[in-house]
C-alpha cells in the first residue's frame, strides 16, 4: 500500500496564523486504475443520458464517470431483481448463508482495495476507511449466527388445544429499496442489504453519487461469492430523481440520511403502505461527570468529535462540563485538537482527513462564521484548509454557543464541538436534552453506577458510557437507532433483520368444535365460552 504525503498539525504557526506549508499532492493508490473504476460503474444503468463526474475529494480531479439512472431504469432494475428475488427466496436458508461466509472472506482479504476506494471518494482518513471496512464482516458474523433462529418457524398451540396450531412464518418482503448516505458508503450500502438478502429479499441500493464505487465493489464481492447476478441492483443519480420511482417500486425502504430527507421518504413511503426504516441526523451530547478521569475524556472525545473528520452520525457536537472543572478539561481537550494531524493521504499519518466536498465545508464553516457573529469564540481552529486540499476544514472547538446559533441547533456534521459549562448533573441532563434529536450520548464518569443513572435519564436511542459512539455502534446484537427527529426503527439486533420479512400467520384446525349451532341454546352457549376462557388462562394458553 501506497503512498505518503507530508501531513500537518493542526495548529497555526504562531499567534499570527502564518499559513501552514503546503502539503504536497497525495499520490493515487495503484490499484485505482482507470479501468478498474470504469469497470466498477459500468454496472449502473445510464438511460439518462448524463453522468456524473466522481471525484477524487482531496484533489478534487476526476475519478471516473457515473451513469445517471431514469425512472425506466429503475423499474427495469427492479423487475430484474425481483425475478432474481423469486428463485433466492426458494434456496434453503443454509445455502443462502453459505455465499455470505464465502463474502465475509472475500471482504476481509480485500480490505486495502476497499479502504483506497472509500478514501478516494469520501476524503476521510485510512484509520476511518479501514474501519468502515470492518463493519459489513462484522454483520455478516452476526446474522450468520442469528438468521437460522429469527427465520425459522415458530409453531404455537392455538386457541383450542390440541387441535388447532398456528405458526410464525417469516416471508421476505420482497425488494428493498436502499438509499444510503456519502460518510460510511461501503458500511450503509452493504451492512443494512446484508440481512434483507439473507432474509430472501432482493436488494436495489441508490448510494449518493459522490460515494458510490466502494459499494459498487462491495456488491461485486458479494457476486463472487456467490450471490445471483440481478438480485442486488445499483441505480444512481440525484436524489429527489431516484427516489419517487424507487419507493413506488419497493416493498420497503431502508434509509440513512438527514432528517430533513427522511422526512421526504417517510411521506412517500406511508402514502404507499409500505414500511421504512428511517436513520436520521442528530445534535449528539457528551457529559462529563464530575467524577470522570479528564484525560480519558480527553482521548475518547478526540475520537467522538472528530473522527471522520466530525461525519458520523453518532458524534459528538455538545459536550457538556462541570463548572468546576470546565478549565481544565477545556485547556487539555483544545491542546489535543491543536496536536491533530491533518492530512490528504491514503497512509496511516493523518488523523483528520477532509469534509466529503467543498459545498459541505461552506456549510460547516457557515455554522462556524454565524455562531462567531452571534458572539461565540473559537478556542481553536475555525479555518478551511486549501492548502491541503479543496475540502479540508480545521478541527475547531468553540465556547459561548447558544441555541439561537446555527451550531446551537442544527446538526453541523463536521469537525467543530461547543463547550458548555455545567452547575449540576440535573442541570447537565436538562441541556443534553434540549435537542429534538435523539440519536446517540456519551456520559464519563468514574462511578459506573451512577453514569449508567445518568445515560438512562438522556432521551437518546444510542448512550455511550465511557465511550463516545464505537460501543454502541458496534455492539451488532442490540437495536441501534434514533429516537425523536433522528429516526424511526433500527438496524442491528434481531428488528435489522426481521424488519426486512412479513409475518405469516398460518393457523391450522384440525377439527371444527367451537362456535355456536343452529338452535343451540345462546345461555348454555355463553357459559361454554365462560368456562373455555377460564381454561385456557389456567392452561396459559396463548
Ligand atoms: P441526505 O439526506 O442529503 O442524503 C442521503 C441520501 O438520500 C443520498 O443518497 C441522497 O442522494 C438521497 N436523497 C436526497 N434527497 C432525496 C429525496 N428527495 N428522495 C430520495 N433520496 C434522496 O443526507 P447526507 O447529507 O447525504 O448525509 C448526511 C446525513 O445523514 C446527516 O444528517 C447524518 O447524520 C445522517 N446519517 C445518519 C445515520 C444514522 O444511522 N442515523 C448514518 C449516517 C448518516
Amino acid at each position: 500500500m501506497t503512498t505518503t504525503a507530508p501531513d500537518v498539525t493542526n495548529a497555526r504557526a504562531g499567534s499570527s496564523g502564518t499559513p501552514a506549508p503546503t502539503a504536497a499532492r497525495p499520490v493515487r493508490p495503484a490499484t485505482l486504475t482507470d479501468d478498474f473504476l470504469r469497470g466498477l460503474v459500468a454496472r449502473v444503468p445510464g438511460g439518462l443520458g448524463h453522468t456524473w463526474p466522481l471525484t477524487e475529494v482531496y484533489t478534487g480531479e476526476t475519478l471516473v464517470e457515473l451513469p445517471q439512472s431514469s425512472p425506466a431504469d429503475i423499474e427495469r432494475a427492479f423487475a430484474t431483481a425481483r425475478a432474481a428475488q423469486a428463485e433466492w427466496a426458494q434456496w434453503p436458508l443454509r445455502k443462502r448463508l453459505k455465499v455470505f461466509r464465502k463474502a465475509h472472506s472475500l471482504i476481509v482479504d480485500n480490505q486495502p482495495v476497499i479502504a483506497d476506494l472509500i478514501q478516494a471518494e469520501s476524503g476521510k482518513n485510512r484509520r476511518m476507511a479501514v474501519e468502515e471496512s470492518c463493519d459489513p464482516p462484522m454483520i455478516i458474523s452476526h446474522y450468520l449466527r442469528r438468521a437460522p433462529k429469527l427465520l425459522a418457524p415458530v409453531t404455537r398451540g392455538g386457541p383450542i388445544p390440541v387441535l388447532s396450531t398456528s405458526t410464525e412464518i417469516r416471508q421476505p418482503k420482497g425488494v428493498v429499496g436502499i438509499i444510503a448516505p456519502w460518510n460510511f458508503p461501503f458500511a450503509t450500502g452493504l451492512s443494512d442489504a446484508i440481512p434483507a438478502l439473507m432474509a430472501g429479499n432482493a436488494v436495489v441500493v441508490k448510494p449518493d453519487n459522490k460515494t458510490a464505487l466502494s459499494p459498487l465493489y462491495g456488491i461485486s464481492l458479494l457476486e463472487q461469492a456467490g450471490l445471483p447476478k440481478g438480485l442486488f441492483q445499483v441505480v444512481c443519480g440525484e436524489g429527489p430523481d431516484v427516489g419517487p420511482t424507487l419507493i413506488d417500486n419497493a416493498n420497503y425502504v431502508m434509509f440513512t440520511g438527514s432528517t430533513a430527507t427522511g422526512r421526504v421518504i417517510g411521506e412517500r413511503a406511508g402514502r404507499n403502505l409500505i414500511g421504512c426504516c428511517l436513520e436520521l441526523g442528530g445534535k449528539n451530547p457528551l457529559v462529563v461527570l464530575p467524577d470522570a478521569d479528564l484525560d480519558e475524556v480527553v482521548q475518547g472525545a478526540l475520537f467522538g468529535v472528530f473522527g471522520n473528520t466530525g461525519q458520523i452520525c453518532m458524534h459528538i457536537e455538545r459536550i457538556y462540563v462541570p463548572e468546576t472543572r470546565y478549565d481544565e478539561f477545556k485547556a487539555k481537550f483544545v491542546r489535543a485538537a491543536e496536536a491533530l494531524r491533518l492530512g490528504a493521504s491514503y497512509d496511516f499519518g493523518p488523523e483528520l482527513g477532509s469534509l466529503v466536498a467543498v459545498d459541505h465545508m461552506r456549510r460547516v464553516q457557515s455554522h462556524v462564521e454565524d455562531a462567531v457573529a452571534k458572539g461565540a469564540t473559537v478556542l481553536t481552529g475555525g479555518r478551511p484548509r486549501p492548502d491541503i486540499g479543496p475540502a479540508f476544514f480545521e478541527p475547531t472547538v468553540l465556547e459561548g454557543v447558544t441555541p439561537d446559533m446555527l451550531a446551537g441547533s442544527c446538526e453541523t456534521f463536521g469537525p467543530v464541538v461547543a463547550l458548555h459549562r455545567y452547575r449540576t448533573v440535573d442541570e447537565a441532563v436538562a441541556l443534553a436534552n434540549d435537542t429534538d434529536y435523539g440519536l446517540n450520548a456519551s456520559v464519563w464518569g468514574t462511578d459506573l453506577d451512577e453514569a449508567v443513572k445518568v445515560a438512562k435519564r438522556i432521551h437518546s436511542g444510542n448512550v455511550n458510557v465511557n465511550d463516545s459512539l464505537a460501543t454502541a455502534y458496534a455492539s451488532k446484537g442490540t437495536p441501534s437507532g434514533g429516537v425523536k427527529q433522528s429516526g424511526v426503527g433500527a438496524r442491528h439486533g434481531d428488528q435489522g433483520l426481521l424488519k426486512y420479512t412479513d409475518v405469516q400467520n398460518l393457523a391450522v384446525l384440525k377439527k371444527q368444535v367451537m362456535g355456536a349451532r343452529p338452535g343451540q341454546d345462546y345461555d348454555e352457549y355463553v357459559k361454554q365460552m365462560q368456562t373455555s376462557l377460564k381454561l385456557m388462562r389456567r392452561l396459559r394458553v396463548r
